[in-house]
């Protein structure tokens, strides 16, 4: 089912969306204008205003078939959701009629008592609120019968205030860096722009692998991961499938996906294979930090649906199979004026050179200060697979800047670069910075934390989780950075100098960070310790940094988290890694016990039949099957052992035990563990088995056959 064909983009794009063309056409133009200050300048929005937008947007909806609406929100659970209402009102003579008011468009209130919350909302007190966010245009939502949602994207907190999702730290995070990054352009004598706002695109990976077989592996449904799976004789070894030929059913599906994505306004761009078979991406042109975290949502729900419809499934996993490469999502993110000067962009001036260097510096200093941060904003169970692995970026956050602009700040630094006076005017001397043209940076895929030019790429974020968390601590740390350089600089007497000074400063103290070489290699590991850059393993060792006196302090100080709101998230991120390991682990326990043993023991008897059969011709010896019984059965043995070892040491968890940090170690270290040893022999299994005998779909079958 393709229902793409024949139409142009510029047909389809954005006609689900209440966007700003759509908006101008269908308000009043004093409400029009009044939106449109509180969209781009944070203006209050008064009932009044709300009532003829919901209005305006209830008739567009239903002219193009929508019957419901929903206040549609990012709780803590990575994903959306969102309650669906009709618009549907009764007349005192009992006929219906559709009504939205502006009340249900600004506020909602959604019973909160099942969404994580970390403690802040005691279950007697379940309310939540969900409070409209238009900077994020409503859109329509359209499911495979056809039924059309109105989508109007909200914040959602519980009844004290707290934060209950991604979303409101997020423009908070926003708000932030736009306060700090305001203050630095305003020295540098730009009266003009009214705010700053944080630009993303972010790549996402994914693999695509047939339904039917998908639908046979407990293991994809339940953790969406493979829990068992031997090396197929060909994996990606030939490099032969990156950019690769796509596939005539992948091609059909990746165009759907577009047409899908193009009708909610999402600019997707670039399509290609990925490194592992079976891996593909696809990457949407960049937009504010808000809609692109709103879009990342929907371009995650729209593979999913749009794989449904073709007979596929669609992994988000940030490792499916061991031993190919995993998925991850590269954030590419820049601070931009509302008029649309990208404050990462080198420019051409040495003017404009320094105001970039003092926001390319402030980037530099914050990403080493923080760094614990981010790569717990990285971190997730999945990802514990990946980083580290040859395949994704080191477990130490670093910072790749290219030969040429590591050369400019090393000159700041030493002094090389003085101020000079140009036209009469004392410029800071970086006119010898040469002009860089986009590209000038070479590429480096090893870097978690890369600048390309006129943005950097975060390249650690896990495939499956929202961009929201990598965006707010960046944009809070960025904030925080750029914050403490105003302080100073607006103290200063000689504002030149003072830029100098604090470039050659911070060069010098966080220099460390910057690594332009192979963050592959293990020299690097030791190379970092030396430098004494965090070297944080696994998710475990990182949530406790959430709550530091370091995260403490930044992210209240600049008003994204409170300390409650910290100490709940604490919470949720132990809570959330326990259960993901619990439900993994008994998904393998299933899985052994109903269906590779049973399988095994269907073998051994085959076996045990043949030999006694051949036995009895006489003159012919059963060796083989003999030594393959033997074999399997002692393999059998191990695997057993190795399951009652993981259910022994399953049932041993304190469930009652308060202590999740405590907990969360406890299912790192024997759990894990002993499910990684269970792997092990189970693959080895699969290898001396009888192929159609396997329980269930192999690598091969998964990897291979699209
Ligand atoms: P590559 O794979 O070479 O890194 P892609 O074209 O796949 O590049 O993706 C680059 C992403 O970076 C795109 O989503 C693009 O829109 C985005 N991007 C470009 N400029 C900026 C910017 N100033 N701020 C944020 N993202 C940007
Ligand atoms: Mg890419």
């Amino acid at each position: 089912m393709n229902h793409c064909c024949g139409k142009s983009i510029t047909d389809v794009f954005g006609i689900n969306v209440f966007n700003d063309s759509v908006m101008k056409q269908r308000l009043p133009k004093d409400t029009y204008k009044a939106l449109k200050r509180t969209i781009e300048e944070g203006a209050e929005l008064t009932l009044g205003i709300a009532e003829v937008v919901a209005n305006a947007m209830k008739d567009w909806a239903i002219e193009k078939g929508a019957t419901h609406y929903t206040h549609w929100f990012q709780p803590m659970t990575g994903m959306t959701a969102g309650k669906h209402d009709s618009f549907i009102s009764l007349t005192d003579d009992g006929r219906a009629i559709m009504e939205f008011s502006g009340k249900e468009l600004i506020k909602g209130e959604p019973d909160a008592s099942s969404f994580p919350s970390g403690g802040l909302r005691a279950t007697f007190e379940a309310r939540g609120y969900t409070a409209w966010d238009c900077t994020s245009p409503a859109f329509l939502k359209q499911d495979t019968a056809g039924n059309m949602t109105l989508c109007i994207p909200t914040a959602f907190c519980s009844y004290t205030g707290e934060a209950l999702d991604t979303k409101t730290p997020l423009l908070r995070s926003m708000e932030a860096l736009s306060k700090q990054a305001m203050r630095i352009l305003r020295l540098f004598g730009n009266t003009t722009a009214k705010r700053v706002i944080t630009t993303v695109g972010a790549e996402q990976e994914y693999f695509l692998v047939d339904k039917k077989l998908y639908q046979q592996r407990k293991d994809l449904i339940f953790a969406g991961r493979t829990l068992f799976g031997a090396m197929p004789p060909k994996g990606q070894e030939l490099e032969d499938h990156y950019f690769g030929n796509i596939p005539d059913r992948i091609s059909a599906f990746m165009a759907e996906l577009d047409y899908e994505l193009w009708k909610l306004g999402v600019s997707a761009k670039t399509k290609h294979n990925e490194v592992a078979p079976a891996q593909y991406e696809i990457a949407p042109i960049f937009t504010t930090g808000n809609v692109a975290t709103d879009h990342n949502q929907l371009v995650m729900e729209t593979l999913k649906s749009v794989a449904h419809r073709h007979g596929l499934a669609c992994l988000l996993h940030e490792k499916p199979f061991a031993g190919m490469n995993g998925s991850g999502k590269h954030n590419n993110w820049s601070m931009s004026t509302n008029d649309g000067q990208n404050l990462l962009d080198p420019g051409k001036t040495p003017h404009e050179n320094a105001q970039f260097l003092v926001f390319l510096v402030a980037v530099i200093q914050a990403v080493d200060e923080y760094a614990e941060l981010l790569r717990l904003f990285a971190a997730n169970t999945g990802n514990d697979h990946r980083l580290g692995g040859n395949e994704a970026p080191p477990a130490i956050i670093s910072i790749f800047l290219g030969e040429q602009l590591t050369e400019i700040l090393e000159h700041i630094e030493n002094g090389e670069v003085r101020a000079c006076k140009q036209n009469g005017e004392l410029k800071i001397g970086v006119s010898t910075l040469p002009r860089f043209p986009q590209d000038a940076t070479d590429r480096n895929r090893t870097s978690p934390f890369a600048f390309t030019g006129n943005r950097f790429e975060f390249r650690m974020v896990p495939s499956s989780a929202s961009i929201a968390g990598p965006n707010i601590v960046l944009n809070t740390v960025v904030a925080d950075t750029l914050s403490r350089i105003a302080d100073r600089l607006e103290q200063a007497e000689d504002f030149h100098k003072e830029v100098q000074e604090y470039l050659k400063e911070t060069i010098k103290n966080h220099k460390r960070i910057i690594f332009n070489g192979n963050g592959y290699a293990e020299e690097w590991i030791k190379e970092a310790e030396k430098r004494r850059l965090p070297f944080i393993k696994n998710t475990v060792e990182a949530i406790p940094h959430l709550i530091s006196e370091k995260s403490v302090y930044v992210f209240t100080k600049h008003k994204v988290f409170s300390k409650t709101e910290l100490y709940a998230r604490y919470e949720i991120l132990l809570e959330d890694y326990i259960k993901q390991i619990n439900i993994e682990a008994v998904t393998m326990i299933h899985m052994a016990k109903r269906q590779i043993i049973p399988a095994v023991i269907k073998y051994t008897t085959q076996l045990a039949q043949s030999i006694n059969e051949v036995s009895k011709i006489g003159g012919i010896s059963p060796a083989i099957q003999t030594k393959l019984l033997k074999k399997v059965t002692e393999l059998l043995e191990t695997f057993d052992t190795g399951l009652e070892r993981l259910e022994e040491l399953l049932s041993k968890v304190d469930q009652s035990s308060e202590n999740h940090y405590e907990q969360a170690c406890y299912y790192r270290d024997h759990i894990f563990t002993a499910m990684e040893n269970l792997r092990k022999t189970g693959d080895q299994l699969e290898t001396l088995m009888e192929e159609s005998l396997w329980p269930f779909p192999i690598y091969s079958d998964l990897l291979f056959r699209v």
